[in-house]
């Protein structure tokens, strides 16, 4: 570990006394000074690393078809070409040089990221760029664009899952405990660097757009903004939550405000980016997923490198499951566990299209229009990653479970009275785990994580109709509405004594 940090130490040091470094938002404030460098590198236990080689390390876009299908492909594209479909026009992949990460072991690799969590070295503070060799080998350190994202908390829901479970072993990875509130952070950052790269390199981008139900959006523009990027927002009309809309506008994005579906605003964008020079950050772009992917390699982090059983995403577009799978995977590729864990991918009963393909036996997929869902985020019919979650449940031992409005509520409601306070996809996420602990799948002593994707104050409307009880043909069981009382002493002490009564 010394003479990486050493050699860390000294990279920094000589690039924060160039000029240019200093310009860039973010290092300025974010650089520790030398001194600081020197006194906070951890004390040597661990025995010494040989030294990064940061030059060996590339990553390219290859056909995804040549990785689920294992064929060797001669088709491939630098990252630094604008390009999201391959030729047959399927999806893309990164594809890191594994040969050249394969050149240290798993320990070197758990001591690396271990050393710089928390730290404020730029970019290595963030949980996605402290793995930044597995994430964008290529990018300089100033064109990174962050928010020390990541490195979230992984929350042991002991009561929840105790009450509600029988088990003890529940934990809850907060990822919408983030800049802007959702997991979308992760692979913003680095989707707005790469884009900040091209810029830099003369590339004719005039802004960066994407379709949203709303956690992109707000990703997006404040990425966009902290790196003065324009940014061009599709949104479905009347289809997100409020304070989903205003993340965006606040940010300074352009917004457009369209009377379809997400799916519909998808389709325009698309379109849209073919004619104009304006660089597609939807999650068809596997950038993104590069970023995501650390929050499975954090989980493992945070557990000390021992593997979980079970880890419940819930999935609308279908790229973050994915990007779970590809986190565990190369972890246990380059050495640093020794398994992954089964995959659970939960969906809305209102839109379910990956269900209804699994429950096929992986027959036959078919698109369907997604109803109304309070998981707004996850109301998509027809996932662009459809392909890349089915491989990832087939090679995890992966299920797929759904959730009706009902039971997604209720669950979001129930981790709420238990100190958290999540949204209605971690609901979702909650209540497939409720059905795989009731049919025995999921054992009372297995490990599960369950990746809540956004913050719950996201969906206070969505909280305020459930505790009011105003939600048609739905008992809200665990509502808990406020009481409302006249302003004299002898009523409040009626209420209280009805109340304490009732909790004794
Ligand atoms: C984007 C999003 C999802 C779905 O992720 P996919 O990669 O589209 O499956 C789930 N929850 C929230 C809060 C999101 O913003």
């Amino acid at each position: 570990m010394a003479s990486s940090q050493l050699l860390n130490s000294s990279s920094l040091l000589s690039k924060s006394s160039s000029p240019s470094s200093h310009r860039h938002y973010g290092c300025r404030r974010l650089k520790p000074s030398p001194s600081i460098i020197c006194t906070a590198a951890p004390s040597i236990t661990s025995p010494p690393l040989p030294p990064p080689l940061p030059a060996t390390y590339s990553a390219k876009y290859v056909p995804f078809t040549s990785i689920s299908t294992g064929t060797a492909t001669s088709e491939s594209y630098s990252l630094d070409e604008v390009v999201y479909r391959s030729r047959d026009g399927g999806l893309l992949d990164v594809q890191h040089d594994m040969d050249a990460l394969k050149q240290f072991d798993g320990h070197y690799w758990r001591s690396l990221f271990d050393s710089r969590v928390g730290t404020t070295r730029w970019p290595y503070g963030s949980g996605v760029w402290s793995k930044k060799e597995w994430v964008l080998p290529g990018i300089a350190d100033e064109d990174i664009v962050s928010a020390f994202e990541g490195n979230s908390n992984l929350f042991w829901a002991e009561r929840f899952g105790k009450k509600f479970l029988g088990m003890n072993d529940l934990w809850i990875k907060h990822c919408g405990i983030s800049h802007t509130g959702s997991f979308k952070d992760l692979g913003m950052t680095v989707l707005v660097s790469q884009v900040n790269r091209l810029r830099k390199l003369n590339r004719p981008l005039v802004g960066v757009g994407c379709a949203s139900t709303g956690d992109t959006s707000a990703a997006l523009s404040a990425y966009c903004a902290a790196a003065n990027i324009p940014s061009i927002v599709f949104l479905p009309a009347d289809k997100i939550s409020m304070a989903q809309l205003v993340q965006p506008i606040a940010n300074g994005a352009f917004v457009l405000s369209i009377d379809t579906d997400f799916d519909g605003c998808m389709k325009l964008i698309r379109e849209i980016t073919t004619e104009l020079p304006i660089y597609l950050a939807n999650s068809l772009n596997s950038l993104r997923l590069e970023g995501q992917k650390t929050a499975a390699i954090e989980i493992l982090q945070q557990f000390d490198w021992e593997v979980p059983d079970w880890v419940i995403i819930p999935g609308g577009n279908l790229g973050n499951i994915y990007a779970f799978y590809k986190g565990f995977k190369m972890c246990e590729e380059l050495g640093l566990v020794d398994r992954i864990p089964r995959l659970v991918c939960a969906q809305a009963q209102n839109a379910n299209p990956l269900y209804r393909y699994y429950k096929s036996g992986w027959k036959e997929f078919k698109a369907v229009k997604a109803d109304d869902t309070f998981a707004s985020a996850i109301q998509i019919g027809d996932p662009v990653s459809i392909d890349r979650a089915v491989y990832a449940l087939k090679n995890s031992g992966g299920i797929v479970e759904e959730a009706t409005e009902e039971e997604l509520m209720d669950a979001m409601a129930m981790a709420d009275s238990t100190g958290m306070f999540v949204c209605p996809h971690t609901g979702v996420a909650l209540s497939a785990l409720m059905k795989l602990r009731e049919n025995g799948v999921i054992k009372p002593t297995d490990r599960a994580v369950v990746v809540s994707t956004a913050h719950g104050l996201k969906f206070t409307q969505a909280k305020i109709d459930y505790h009011s009880g105003k939600i048609k043909e739905m008992a809200c069981r665990h509502s808990n509405p406020p009481v409302t009382v006249k302003a004299d002493f002898g009523s409040v002490m009626d209420e209280l004594k009805k109340y304490l009564a009732r909790t004794r």
